[in-house]
């Protein structure tokens, strides 16, 4: 099966859990199990969650949600245009967050990473980040 879809919504925390049931409503279409379904909740959640924080820590910007179902696989883009990342392998490790006093604990990417099937980061700081996400 070949379906897509897109999302916008404001940077508003809200909008974080919005997004989170939009993606999962779209992921039903592969009859996806009740465990698989909740992975892609939590990855979109931090996907989104930071986009909100780190890239534009405003709350009137757009975040873009793609979404394609390529046979028997969903593939998750969460898009900002933000501040960016400009350490990327740094960003990734686990524990590492640039925000420590807002107690963050520096595990989203390692939670995309665990509950995905593979995580894709692209970003040109000060212009746009990029998560592509694949289950
Ligand atoms: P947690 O997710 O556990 O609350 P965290 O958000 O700091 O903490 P990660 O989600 O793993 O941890 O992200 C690691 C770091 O990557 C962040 O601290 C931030 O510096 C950077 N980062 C992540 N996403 C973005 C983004 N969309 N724009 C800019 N920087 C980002
Ligand atoms: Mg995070």
């Amino acid at each position: 099966m070949n379906n897509k879809m897109k999302l916008e919504i404001l940077s508003k925390s809200e909008n974080e859990s919005f997004a989170r049931v939009v993606v999962s409503a779209f992921a039903t279409q592969l009859d996806p199990t009740i465990e698989e379904i909740t992975d892609i909740k939590t990855a979109v959640s931090e996907a989104v969650t930071n986009s909100i924080i780190h890239g534009y820590n405003k709350d009137d910007e757009i975040i873009h949600i793609l979404c394609e179902i390529i046979d028997n696989e969903i593939i998750v883009e969460v898009i900002d245009y933000g501040m960016g990342i400009e350490n990327i392998e740094q960003a990734r490790e686990p524990l590492y967050t640039s925000k420590p006093h807002l107690e963050r604990s520096g595990m989203g990417f390692t939670v995309m990473e665990s509950f995905m099937d593979s995580v894709t980061i692209n970003s040109v700081p000060g212009v746009e980040t990029k998560v592509v996400m694949k289950k």
